[in-house]
């Protein structure tokens, strides 16, 4: 699968990088496959995953993305509820669809 360097979520573009997480990711607070910096509109993916891990982490803070740009976790929706909620769209995503994705202009 072909993962651009930016994507376009609801208007906004998100950057997307992939990269070997360090310890200071971690000491971050970032979890060990990947989060979505919302301030940065960028969505960081561990790149010691597997492949099949790195496409379904990339739908899953896509998701989150979607969560933050149409207003959703802006609602006080609890983050444990955002969690399933991501995972469970990401999961369905990944189980049924071969994802081509569409080139966005430079
Ligand atoms: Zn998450």
């Amino acid at each position: 699968m072909y993962i651009p360097e930016k994507i376009t979520v609801l208007g906004k573009e998100i950057t997307i990088e992939i990269k070997p997480f360090t310890e200071n990711d971690r000491k971050a607070g970032h979890d060990l496959d990947g989060f979505f910096d919302p301030c940065l509109n960028k969505i960081c993916i561990n790149g010691n995953l597997g492949r099949n891990d790195i496409k379904e982490t990339l739908f899953h803070e896509l998701f989150h993305a979607v969560f933050y740009h149409n207003g959703l976790r802006q609602t006080n929706i609890s983050s444990d509820l955002e969690e399933i909620i991501v995972n469970q769209f990401s999961i369905f995503v990944c189980d049924n669809f071969e994802i081509a994705i569409k080139r966005t202009k430079k």
